[in-house]
């Protein structure tokens, strides 16, 4: 967890371009867009994946999902759409290990799914 650097995001020891902040989470442009918006939704207690979300997350798993839909509206992509990602493991392509859901708009996708 020291070497977490979306901890350190957190702690403010790295520099980012915050977009929401509540009690519970914070929300933070990435540093390499994927499209024209793309936000990062991290928790503020350090997960490091999906795979540890447990029944007493359930709260903040819904509220990561509400924060992503209101910012998505703030951010002008609700009508047009978006995407929320989690990527989770290594097949998945994760790099960093806080759990965090991408929030991507304002482009057309190719479908995975
Ligand atoms: P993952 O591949 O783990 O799902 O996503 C990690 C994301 O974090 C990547 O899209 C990457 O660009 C972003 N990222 C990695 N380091 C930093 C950083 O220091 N600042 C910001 N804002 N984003 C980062
Ligand atoms: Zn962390």
């Amino acid at each position: 967890m020291n070497d977490c650097i979306f901890c350190k995001i957190l702690q403010g020891e790295i520099p980012s371009k915050k977009v929401y902040e509540d009690e519970l989470v914070y929300a933070f442009y990435d540093i390499a867009p994927a499209a024209p918006v793309h936000v990062l939704i991290i928790p503020k207690i350090h997960l490091a994946g999906m795979n540890e979300a447990t029944e007493e997350h359930k709260a903040l798993l819904g509220h990561i999902l509400l924060t992503a839909q209101k910012l998505a509206d703030e951010l002008g992509i609700s009508k047009s759409g978006y995407r929320i990602i989690n990527n989770c493991g290594e097949n998945a392509g994760q790099t960093v290990f806080h759990m965090h859901f991408h929030l991507l708009g304002g482009d057309t996708f190719t479908s995975l799914v």
